[in-house]
């Protein structure tokens, strides 16, 4: 006989946001050769920009806290397809915040 400590329940699998599937949603199979994808970090003041190729974007999911293509409590993956967009929006918004380049987009 074995004895349950806990159960786990596993919550309801809701579909997952990428920024990928969010960009399929909002563009459709329109291609645009330079995304500019900004990663607002509220809890550290930051916000760092990568390309729409770095492994970073491609593991960035919605979560409760976190938003793709909009702003949540700990920030959100925002996604421009302008530089200055990508400036101003960082400016108007977030004057205070630390704007830095990734590391890992630019190794490549
Ligand atoms: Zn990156």
């Amino acid at each position: 006989m074995t004895t349950k400590l806990a159960v786990i329940e596993k919550p309801e699998v809701a579909e997952e946001i990428t920024v990928t599937s969010f960009l399929q949603e909002t563009c459709g199979d329109d291609v645009y050769p330079m995304l500019i994808i900004l990663n607002v970090d509220k809890p550290d003041a930051k916000i760092t920009s990568h390309d729409l190729n770095c492994k970073w974007v491609k593991k960035a999911k919605a979560t409760s806290l976190k938003g793709v293509g909009s702003l949540k409590r700990d920030g959100g993956w925002m996604i421009f397809t302008e530089v200055a967009d990508a400036r101003e929006f960082c400016e108007d918004r977030f004057p205070r915040y630390k704007v830095k380049t990734c590391g890992t987009c630019v190794e490549k």
